[in-house]
């Protein structure tokens, strides 16, 4: 379960009502029952469930049970998309370990509206699902150009499908930035810009056009199985 609280030795956790809810109503918790909670930067802690009563919920830390993860510095930057495949990238990204996820706005971007709070969910879902103990950050939406111009020069990996771009021999270590376009590719100034920004390599995800949410789990999966973090 993830709680946005400090966890510590006999730290009180007091759950809000959609919390309380999923413990005691869907997963039939009680007093005394333990289970697992985590919040980000605290790693993985064994919590008992201290009060189930109406008004108040709450849960007793008793004792880590795994380290914080070393969250691999990897951002996935990712023209947003529709709203059920965004949902499936995000939850994706989670799963394979990106630290942060970037959504950006190019001219064919067709979402425009990111809906942050949904995503910082399914982030949070996604994190709770596969046992991390550390939730992919989500940066609110970026044009383009400022992120190329944000960038400060680590490796900035940019998927591209229009040919030429050579497949990935070798990845340089973490930090890095994965950059995947919308469904409708990016334009070529586009693509012209993302390959001067500094530290920009385009790279082939082999010889099929590929779903813009698949372009970036495979980038992710490349760039993980390479590092093997
Ligand atoms: N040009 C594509 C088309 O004709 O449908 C539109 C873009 S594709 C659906 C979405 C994004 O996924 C691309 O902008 C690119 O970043 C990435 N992508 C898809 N297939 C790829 C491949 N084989 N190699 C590298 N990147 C790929």
């Amino acid at each position: 379960l993830f709680v946005d609280q400090p966890l510590q030795p006999g730290a009180l956790v007091t759950l809000d009502k959609a919390q309380a809810n999923y413990l005691f109503n869907v997963m039939r918790l009680g007093e005394g029952d333990t289970l697992l909670a985590f919040n980000g930067s605290d790693g993985e802690w064994l919590v008992t469930v201290e009060e189930a009563g109406r008004k108040k919920m709450s849960l007793r830390a008793e004792r880590q049970t795994s380290e914080q993860e070393r969250l691999l510095d990897v951002t996935l930057a990712f023209a947003p998309i529709k709203k059920g495949r965004i949902d499936w990238l995000v939850e994706k990204a989670v799963e394979l370990g990106a630290s942060r996820l970037l959504p950006v706005v190019t001219q064919r971007t067709i979402v425009r509206d990111v809906k942050m709070d949904r995503l910082e969910a399914h982030a949070i879902e996604a994190a709770e699902q596969c046992g991390r103990t550390a939730v992919a950050r989500l940066d609110p939406p970026m044009k383009l150009e400022a992120m190329l111009k944000a960038h400060d020069g680590h490796p900035l990996y940019f998927a591209d499908e229009t040919g030429g771009a050579p497949a990935i021999d070798s990845f340089a270590p973490a930090p890095a930035t994965l950059l995947v376009g919308p469904e409708g590719g990016f334009t070529p100034e586009e693509a012209e810009a993302i390959r001067r920004a500094p530290g920009a390599t385009a790279i082939s995800l082999g010889p099929r056009i590929l779903r813009a949410e698949t372009a970036a789990l495979a980038a992710l999966a490349a760039f993980m199985a390479s590092t093997g973090d």
